[in-house]
């Protein structure tokens, strides 16, 4: 009755002070949202209403929630498997059938789920809302999984691994085709991009993805490859694996530029290291980089709403605490300890303490963030999320996912984050699961 009452009284939420990156760059503004959405952007002070609630963000940066174009969710937890550079992804595949078997099984052993919802903290930790999952659906990817995955993706793994797939050549559908191309440094990751764009009859603009070996320079790879829909740069898998890159500098003018991880078998992978590496190139310019993470996958995949602070868009936001005064300097030093706070469609996905206060959302009950659901107290939520041993489906056996919060540790601070990661944390560090990778510097905090 209270909570009915409650979220009844605010409509909708106004952030105030903070830095936004509009598509036309930094600016100080405010910005409302309301039901899930970004109402309203305005660079006046808001005037003050009954049924909004205003929260400064003084101090602070507010982005895009990212999107990570290129992940395959099964691969979390498992350890980067590369002993040493490799010509191609042949190579590298067998090298590691061959050598690292025992690792393989051992990471294969581990529930699928479990798999899944590392992967997913791995990405909403490093302030991807949206992620491209290359590979079969899952029915896990439900509106509870941290992430918002991307449907209907239409892919296929490789020239090597599938011949010619067939949905290269399908003429009935406009999604674009994502497949993995030129992965290598030698012959064969060169003669596939000659293979690939000689398949006759393509309509479909394709996104690929690596294209290490694309040639600007030779004229039977330049002019053609501008046709594609995409490409997807993983510069650090690609120097792990392949001590190189695509020739991003040189290629960007003629097809869209997406940034991914890939996935922890072969990089240590979330988006704040790409970024870093990304800028190390000097391939693109800052806004590029940016893009690249936001507005260019959104437009090449045609996910609406996504991808830029825009009235009428979903209110997938990364506030920052400014630690220096340029933000481009913030966006390549991007860490957990820095998120004030992550919203996926309005509702509170992490927060640090300090925005919880200025949120109001200290004491229960309280409703998300012009979202659709009410949240629960964040009182005694960390790590009550059932026994270790459940699979994370089990582990919130009687609440939803959504309806509660962990308390994890990163760096020197404490977050909330949204769903039972304290439970998860704790049952793969007893297992032996979380050695290494992004999610192994995150600690339980009880
Ligand atoms: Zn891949």
């Amino acid at each position: 009755m209270f909570q009915r009452l409650f979220k009844k009284k605010i409509a909708s939420w106004a952030f105030e002070g903070g830095s936004l990156a509009l598509p036309e760059g930094f600016k100080e503004a405010s910005l409302v949202i309301e039901r899930g959405k970004i109402q309203n952007i305005e660079t006046s002070r808001l005037a003050s209403r009954k049924d909004s609630r205003i929260i400064d963000l003084e101090g602070m940066l507010v982005f895009p929630g990212f999107i990570n174009a290129h992940d395959h969710l099964e691969f979390g937890l498992y350890p980067v498997l590369a002993r040493r550079r490799y010509q191609n992804y042949v190579e590298w595949t067998q090298d590691i059938h061959e050598h690292c078997d025992r690792q393989i099984k051992a990471a294969q052993a581990m529930p699928l789920n479990d798999r899944l919802w590392a992967s997913a903290y791995r990405n909403l930790l490093s302030g991807a809302t949206s992620v491209i999952h290359h590979n079969p659906w899952h029915a896990e990817f439900d509106p509870d999984f941290p992430v918002r995955v991307m449907p209907s993706l239409r892919w296929g793994h490789s020239l090597e691994f599938d011949r010619v797939p067939r949905g290269l050549t399908a003429r009935w559908d406009h999604r674009p085709f994502v497949i993995h191309l030129a992965e290598g440094v030698d012959d064969l990751a060169r003669r596939e991009v000659e293979t690939f764009l000689a398949v006759g009859n393509r309509p479909l603009r394709s996104v690929l993805i690596h294209g290490i070996a694309i040639d600007p320079d030779d004229p039977n790879h330049g002019s053609d490859i501008g046709r594609e829909a995409g490409l997807i740069w993983c510069p650090r898998s690609n120097m792990r694996l392949y001590g190189a890159t695509a020739r991003i500098g040189d290629l960007k003018n003629r097809i869209n530029i997406m940034l991914g991880t890939d996935s922890e078998l072969t990089s240590p992978g979330d988006i704040f290291g790409e970024l870093k590496a990304a800028q190390e190139t000097g391939f693109l310019t800052d806004e590029e980089i940016l893009a690249s993470v936001t507005k260019t996958p959104a437009k090449v995949f045609n996910w609406r709403g996504l991808g830029a602070l825009l009235r009428g868009y979903r209110a997938d936001l990364i506030v920052i605490r400014r630690e220096t005064s340029d933000p481009w300097n913030v966006l390549f030093n991007l860490k957990p300890s820095l998120i004030e706070l992550i919203l996926k469609d309005g509702e509170i996905m992490v927060a640090s303490e300090t925005m919880m206060k200025r949120l109001q959302l200290n004491s229960p009950p309280f409703a998300g963030i012009g979202g659709t659901a009410g949240l629960p107290p964040l009182r005694g939520a960390s790590g009550d999320a059932g026994p270790p041993e459940a699979g994370p489906r089990q582990q919130e056996a009687g609440t939803a996912t959504s309806r509660h919060f962990s308390r994890v540790r990163a760096g020197e601070r404490a977050l909330w984050v949204r769903g039972p990661l304290t439970a998860l944390l704790n049952r793969w560090r007893r297992l032996g699961w979380l050695t290494q990778g992004f999610l192994a510097s995150v600690e339980p905090d009880e």
